[in-house]
Formats: C-alpha cells, sequence, structure tokens
C-alpha cells in the first residue's frame, strides 16, 4: 500500500507568492493539496490534464492551513471534499475531521501548529519513503525564524515532530521539494 506524490507546481515567495500545488493518488483518492495563489490556473490545471486527470476527478481537498495562497483556487474542483484542520467539507456537510483521506490509507494529516494555529501537515507514505507536504518551512532556506508565526516556538515543536519521523522528502509551501538532510548543510 502505497501513495503517488506529484507537485503540480512548485511555490515560491518574493515580490510575488504562489503556493506549492501537490497531487498525490491511492486508488481512486486523488487529493490536491494547496490550492492556492498561482500566476494562472493554468499552473494547476495544465498538470493536472497533461496527467490525464480532470479537476472534477479530484475527490478530496487538503488545506495545510487558512491563508489565502493556499487556498485560493479551492472552488476548482467541484466534486471534492475539503479537509482541514477542523473539519471535512462537502456541500453543505459539516463533519469532524479525521487523520486519515478515506481510500487512501497511505495519507494522513498531523497537527503542526506554528505558523498558525491551525495547520496540519499531510503525510504519504509511497514507494519510496515518507513525504510530508506542510507549511513548517517556506522552503528549504526556512526562514528559520518565520516573521508570520504565530508561535516559533510551537512551530519548532512542530517541525521537531515531523523530523522525528525521518521523511524522504519534504514538500514546503512556497520551494521545491528538499531532503531533510539539506536543512543541516
Ligand atoms: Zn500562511
Ligand atoms: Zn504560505
Amino acid at each position: 500500500m502505497s501513495a503517488v506524490v506529484d507537485v503540480l507546481t512548485n511555490g515560491y515567495v518574493h515580490e510575488r507568492v504562489a503556493s506549492s500545488v501537490i497531487l498525490v493518488r491511492e486508488n481512486d483518492a486523488i487529493i490536491i493539496i494547496d490550492p492556492g495563489m498561482v500566476v494562472s490556473r493554468e499552473e494547476i490545471l495544465g498538470p493536472l490534464h497533461a496527467l490525464g486527470l480532470h479537476e472534477d476527478d479530484v475527490t478530496d481537498v487538503i488545506f495545510s492551513h487558512h491563508h489565502p495562497d493556499h487556498t485560493l483556487n479551492a472552488a476548482l474542483f467541484l466534486n471534492a471534499r475539503y479537509h482541514d484542520v477542523w473539519a471535512i467539507y462537502f456541500n453543505d456537510h459539516w463533519d469532524d475531521r479525521t487523520d486519515v483521506i478515506e481510500g487512501a490509507p497511505s495519507v494522513s494529516l498531523l497537527d503542526t501548529p506554528g505558523h498558525t494555529k491551525e495547520d496540519i501537515s499531510t503525510l504519504i507514505m509511497t514507494d519510496e519513503g515518507l513525504v510530508v507536504c506542510t507549511h513548517l518551512w517556506w522552503s528549504v532556506q526556512g526562514p528559520e525564524v518565520d516573521p508570520r508565526a504565530f508561535d516559533q516556538g510551537l512551530l519548532e515543536s512542530s517541525r521537531a515532530a515531523v523530523l522525528a519521523l525521518k521523511p524522504l522528502t519534504i514538500i514546503p509551501g512556497h520551494g521545491p521539494a528538499f531532503s531533510p538532510a539539506e536543512l543541516t548543510r
């Protein structure tokens, strides 16, 4: 049992801002993480279509937290359930949060507060190892001290909790995937 991860678009922060948008597939589950700000929606839809998928096929959307740079394009996915730190939302249903995604046993959600009180990370077991999608790092450069952090101490505890899982790869909120070893260089 394992899932497949594709980064649809790499995020960045400079004078402009874009979110890393990630696709996770396992069995019939088609999951998008952080359909946020991008230069154009084609940055999300183009790579999705290139993989033979349509936005209406997406079964689940996960928000790492509630900031607009990670949520702005949420409405692209007409049939998806939406997951955040609190709940699962589908049309007019507001149901209890679960740490698992129905139909995707290799995918789970972990509370990782710090940047905001309401941050979660997505843990994905792949054939190669654990992949973590998280806003605990904006990119491999950190920043070590998050200037927007709700609570830097909490952020550091959450980072330690994620690193203790020994992930193979971390996909940060605003940069390309990196290996945890790159953080200590
Ligand atoms: Zn944020
Ligand atoms: Zn962000």
